[in-house]
């Protein structure tokens, strides 16, 4: 490999060694730091660490306990904020998926590390200054918006700031600016192929070569399906505002798991459970610590994602190890008749049917004490021209690989394309009527 293949070859491809070398000088430090703030201080010196010193080697972090997402919730607005006020220049929060957003503060320097991340993350994609590269994601106090961006700006790319929605006028532009490159969720980017659909412009009209899609779970198939009706590469992209946003896990050229970049996170994986320590290759809920905060130190953050490390290294070259698809987070869990199933259960096998159109829900209703599963699938436009028998025999299909995956029997709705919720950001596709009086 050459080092043009790289956006920084030194950091890219350090070897393990003195990748970890460089994660212990650098956790000692953000020890140091949290140590000052209200919110660690107590924490650290309870778990019997008193400054850096006490971190000896990597597995040390061990000692330093979890904070998680309703840590963060307890201190908003400013209890995390561990730098002066007038040293902030910029405020995220996340998007309130589960409950009350947490805010993340941002020094300059806090804002540089991260658009360089994504800047590395974007050329590992092949991108560079020849793209033009139209962001889809909602711009604001989400990070997905402006943190592409400014890595898309860095990496010399001509950065259209579209944010979501008003689709038919995103087509347009594609059209008129030769996009190559889409920032978008996967549920988003499904419609937009509808729109496209109806709107009289033709694939063949658009220059697009790539999406980057991320923000939610979505499965291998969708993937594959997008690639093969948009006629492009998908690239899988991972992050949360509490670790700044997109930028943290990016896939390469190579497609096949998401390079953490380990210089800036240290990512534990552990079971939910017992929260001891999974190793390589098995599945767990993902813990992060950012190496580099200033403004807001986070330690062990408990993500509630759900993913595993691929134990093999990259053919690409790079050194700091892949993550899998996210298979959705812990809070996700639907228990329906006491069986445990993951909405991305479903989406695995409804999008491995090629007669399946671009949209689905999954609704849950209560009859007596009975829970029941309704899958609304809308079906792709060859289909719905046509017959009764064809769809008939789609909607059996639809349930008997349902009822063989995730043991349920659910009831299974065919709608017509276009018909079922659109979201142009994350997609609400759980429908939960049960608690409801
Ligand atoms: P919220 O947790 O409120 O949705 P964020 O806007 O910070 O807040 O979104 C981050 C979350 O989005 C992640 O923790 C993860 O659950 C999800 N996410 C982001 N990228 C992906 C991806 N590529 N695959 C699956 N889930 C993702
Ligand atoms: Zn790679």
């Amino acid at each position: 490999m050459s080092s043009h293949d790289f956006w920084d070859k030194d950091v890219e491809s350090l070897d393990r060694k003195p990748l970890q070398a460089l994660q212990l000088q650098r956790l000692r430090q953000v020890v140091d730091h949290a140590m000052r703030t209200r919110f660690y201080e107590p924490r650290l010196k309870k778990a019997g660490i008193f400054s850096s010193a006490d971190i000896r080697t990597l597995d040390d972090i061990q000692k330093i306990p979890f904070t998680t997402k309703d840590d963060l919730r307890e201190c908003y607005p400013n209890g995390l904020l561990s730098v002066p006020m007038n040293r902030v220049v910029r405020i995220h929060t996340s998007s309130g998926t589960t409950g009350i957003p947490t805010v993340i503060h941002h020094t300059q320097q806090d804002l540089d590390v991260w658009t360089n991340l994504v800047a590395r993350s974007i050329h590992a994609t092949g991108s560079g200054k020849n793209d033009i590269f139209q962001n889809m994601m909602t711009y604001g106090m989400f990070t997905g918006g402006l943190g592409l961006h400014y890595g898309a700006e860095r990496v010399g790319m001509t950065v259209i700031p579209m944010g979501g929605g008003n689709t038919k006028r995103q087509l347009q532009i594609m059209k008129d600016f030769g996009t190559t490159v889409l920032h978008i969720t996967p549920s988003y980017m499904l419609h937009v192929l509808s729109v496209m659909e109806e709107s009289g412009i033709l694939r063949e009209e658009l220059g697009l070569k790539k999406a980057y899609l991320g923000a939610e779970p979505y499965s291998e198939d969708t993937r594959r399906k997008i690639e093969r009706l948009w006629q492009i590469d998908v690239y899988n992209s991972y992050g949360l505002s509490e670790m700044n946003g997109p930028g943290v896990a990016f896939e390469c050229i190579e497609k096949s798991g998401m390079h953490v970049w380990e210089d800036v996170y240290h990512v534990d994986v552990i079971d939910p459970e017992t929260q001891r320590s999974l190793p390589d290759g098995t599945e767990g809920e993902l813990v992060f610590t950012n190496l580099l905060r200033e403004a807001t130190p986070l330690l062990r953050y408990r993500t509630r994602d759900i993913a595993s490390f691929l134990p093999t290294p990259c053919a690409c070259g790079r050194s700091h190890r892949r993550l899998s698809r996210i298979t959705g987070r812990t809070d996700d869990m639907l228990i329906i008749n006491g069986v445990n199933i993951y909405p991305s259960q479903i989406e695995n096998v409804i999008m491995r049917i090629p007669e399946v159109g671009n949209n689905y829900q999954i609704h849950l209703e209560k009859t007596g004490a009975l829970d029941r599963l309704i899958v609304k699938v809308e079906i792709s436009s060859a289909m719905f021209i046509g017959d009764l028998k064809q769809i008939d025999n789609l909607k059996e299909l639809i349930k008997d690989n349902l009822k063989a995956s995730i043991i349920i029997n659910p009831s299974v709705e065919l709608h017509e394309p276009g018909s079922l919720p659109v979201f142009e950001g994350k997609a609400k596709r759980v429908v939960d009527n049960r608690t409801r009086i």
